[in-house]
């Protein structure tokens, strides 16, 4: 655990510089002490405050690189009082650090610093007003040392990253303030780029993301409807589609070392996408005849109309990568011959495609109408195969699978279709969305029901015995668990089955003798840091190794492994970049010490643009896709609505040691 020496942090002061204090502020100050930082950060400034570590150390080189970060790097050009404040301030700093300062210059800076946290015209710039005021109130001895004699900048090596709510809740740390900017001065192709430089895929995750962000956007916690980040991020990649615009994404020569990559779902194609982008050759070798994994054959087209994957699998293929279909690791191709046809490493996103059972007594014994799972249903029909399917349809569960599975037999013509699920609707782990939009479609949800077997006659399904259940006391999730009502048993009528209760990874191609650890929960083993495995050389991410989670997250994990299989062919280790090594210190803040900013001025009022959906009448007879997104004039509107509430997050670190994980 890291003790603070001094925070000041939101309306929070602790200050423990002398023993005394310490005794006095430790239990009384509100802020504790960090659980998960780094031992070698000394300080740390942000929007929310400043937190000094090191016993001893100097903020006045400190406070100067954030004001010269926010110079060169951050503001955004659009105040006098940004752009001029910030410059003034640094000279002011750089006189008095070279020990030409004079004491007038201590009034000089209080009178910038309350300019630029009342007058900026964004958070970037308020916060860097906010901090000197810190500065001059607390350490004010330490100016007056460094007019007196100057002061050297320090041994320490300052590491600053962007943030925002919203950037630090999406799990790519995508730069959203900055496109939804650009998609308000119309300058679509900028905002696109500013998304590939974190995520390769955003027409997909425009259309499908849970889009977490939103959750975090100060917008929404201050009452409003927060922005739409999902659906712009939708603006931004249509407008270059619908165009026929090339992307600006140059091919680059690649002379690194080759890597292979197992599964062309959203982790390996984003691990296949950055190593790319770092020099690498890399060949993705899938086992199913399409690329796109649970996105392809999982979400249905409806959500996720397949040319917006099929061009963005394109341009990542045209910069370079190999895409080879119909080749399942465990069957043509096993690890060590990948090593011995010359790949120096191997990413695994293999995702998770085996059906959990029910256990339920019929479901396994050919009964006609009875499915092995949902995601075995939907693989079928999205590779085009012919399924059968009866009049009325009973489909088991509570997540996205289950929806997705009841809208699409509404739209293979199945006259009734239920859901049935054994908690309530607030504990469905469904998109609400997803779940109004099936209402819609005649869906019918029966909640508090479990099934206890199938009823069939002549080998045909003719029901599913259910029975009814109650909430008792919550369980491991924090969810209150169901339990059976004595006597309720009932049968309701149905003559096809589709259970979908979840999936796990079939990792049929490790054996004990691999190397690769698998968990308890049956996902492969990784460094949570580096995504190398048990193995050397061998790296995974995705469903694989979260277990089932979403598009953006697999994403995620395949951007972190191909960084880190970059440093490895590299330079033999594991080494974070700084950028990542910044995004889990903001994590850690986060998770220790509570949100790192909220904004302060209240967004223009105007609410959401409301989306356009096609009729439910037309929909259910085809799957064409139903949400049509926003114009580019909503998008205008929305975008204008952002408050642009990001700040620098600024670490000053004793050493970089730390960094460097796992050898080879
Ligand atoms: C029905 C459904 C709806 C969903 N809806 C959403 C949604 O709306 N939003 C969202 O964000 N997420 C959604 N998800 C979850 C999301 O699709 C997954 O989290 C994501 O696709 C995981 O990516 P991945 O790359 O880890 O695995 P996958 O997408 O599963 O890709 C793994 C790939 O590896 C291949 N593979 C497996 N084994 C081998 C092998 N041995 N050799 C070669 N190739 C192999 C597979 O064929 C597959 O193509 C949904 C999932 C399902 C099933
Ligand atoms: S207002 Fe804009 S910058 Fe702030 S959290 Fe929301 S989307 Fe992000
Ligand atoms: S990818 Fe998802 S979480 Fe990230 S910015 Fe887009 S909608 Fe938000």
């Amino acid at each position: 655990m890291k003790s603070i020496v001094f925070g000041r942090w939101g309306e929070v002061l602790r200050d423990c510089r002398t023993e005394e204090q310490a005794g006095e502020e430790r239990e009384e100050s509100g802020l504790p002490s960090p659980k998960s930082f780094p031992d070698n950060v000394a300080a740390i400034m942000s929007g929310k405050g400043l937190l000094q570590f090191a016993r001893e150390f100097n903020f006045i080189p400190m406070i100067r690189e954030y004001v010269a970060q926010i110079q060169s790097h951050y503001c955004c050009g659009k105040c006098i009082t940004g752009i001029k404040g910030s410059k003034m301030i640094l000279m002011t700093l750089d006189r008095m650090m070279a020990g030409q300062g004079q004491t007038s210059d201590l009034e000089v800076l209080e009178r910038m610093a309350d300019i630029l946290n009342d007058a900026a015209k964004c958070s970037v710039c308020q916060s860097a007003g906010e901090l000197l005021k810190d500065c001059l109130t607390h350490f004010r001895q330490d100016f007056l040392a460094a007019i007196a004699s100057g002061i050297s900048p320090g041994a320490v090596r300052y590491l600053g990253n962007i943030s925002a709510p919203c950037m630090n809740t999406c799990p790519c740390h995508i730069n959203i303030p900055g496109y939804v900017e650009m998609l308000q001065e119309l300058r679509y192709e900028e905002s696109l780029a500013i998304i590939r430089e974190e995520m390769p895929l955003p027409g997909v995750t425009g259309r499908i993301c849970p889009a977490p962000c939103e959750k975090a956007c100060s917008v929404a916690n201050m009452g409003d409807v927060a922005i739409p980040i999902k659906t712009l991020k939708r603006v931004a990649a249509d407008y270059e589609m619908i165009h026929h615009l090339n992307p600006p994404l140059a091919r680059v020569t690649l002379s690194g070392p080759p890597v292979a990559v197992i599964g062309a779902g959203p982790a390996g194609i984003s691990a296949a996408f950055y190593l790319n982008r770092l020099g690498h050759p890399v060949t993705i070798f899938e086992a199913l005849p399409q690329s796109g994994g649970m996105v392809e054959v999982g979400i249905p087209p409806y959500r996720q109309p397949r040319e917006v994957l099929d061009r963005e699998m394109g341009i990542i293929c045209d910069l370079g990568v190999t895409l080879k279909t119909g080749l399942k690791l465990g069957r043509e191709l096993t690890i060590p011959e990948l090593f011995d046809r010359g790949f120096k490493a191997v990413f695994l996103g293999v995702g998770s495609h085996k059906s959990i059972p029910l256990g339920i007594p019929g479901e396994d014994e050919g009964i006609k109408g009875v499915f092995l799972g949902g995601i075995d249903f939907l693989r079928d029909i999205n590779l085009g195969s012919e399924v059968e399917i009866g009049d009325n349809v009973v489909i088991v569960g509570g997540g996205n699978t289950a929806i997705d599975c009841a809208r699409t037999c509404r739209r293979l013509g199945a006259g009734q279709v239920s859901i049935v699920y054994r908690r309530t609707e607030s504990e469905m782990p469904a998109d609400p969305e997803e779940v109004d939009d099936a209402r819609e479609e005649g869906i019918q949800l029966h909640f508090l029901t479990q099934p206890l077997g199938v009823l069939s006659e002549d080998g045909k399904m003719v029901g599913l015995k259910c029975m009814r259940m109650e909430l008792g006391e919550p369980d491991w999730s924090g969810r209150r668990r169901p339990v059976p009502v004595e006597g309720s048993e009932f049968d309701l009528e149905a003559d096809t089955l589709i259970p979908a209760i979840g999936q796990t990874s079939n990792l049929d191609f490790i054996s004990p003798g691999d190397g690769i650890d698998i968990t308890r929960r049956g996902t492969i083993k990784v460094d949570p840091t580096t995504m190398m495995t048990t193995l050397a050389g061998v790296f995974a991410a995705g469903d694989a190794v979260s277990g089932p989670l979403t598009v953006v997250h697999a994403l995620a994990g395949g951007k972190r492994a191909a960084k880190m299989i970059n440093k490895y062919l590299e330079c033999g280790e594991c080494i974070l970049t700084d950028q990542d090594w910044m995004s889990d210190l903001i994590a850690s803040i986060e998770k220790d010490l509570g949100v790192l900013v909220t904004a302060r001025t209240p967004s223009r009022e105007g609410g959401t643009v409301a989306h356009t959906k096609r009729d439910v009448q037309e929909r259910i007879t085809n799957f064409l896709e139903v949400d049509s997104g926003f114009t580019q004039r909503s998008s205008f509107l929305e975008a204008g609505r952002c408050l642009r509430c990001f700040h620098l997050v600024l670490a000053a670190v004793e050493d970089t040691g730390s960094r460097s994980t796992v050898g080879r």
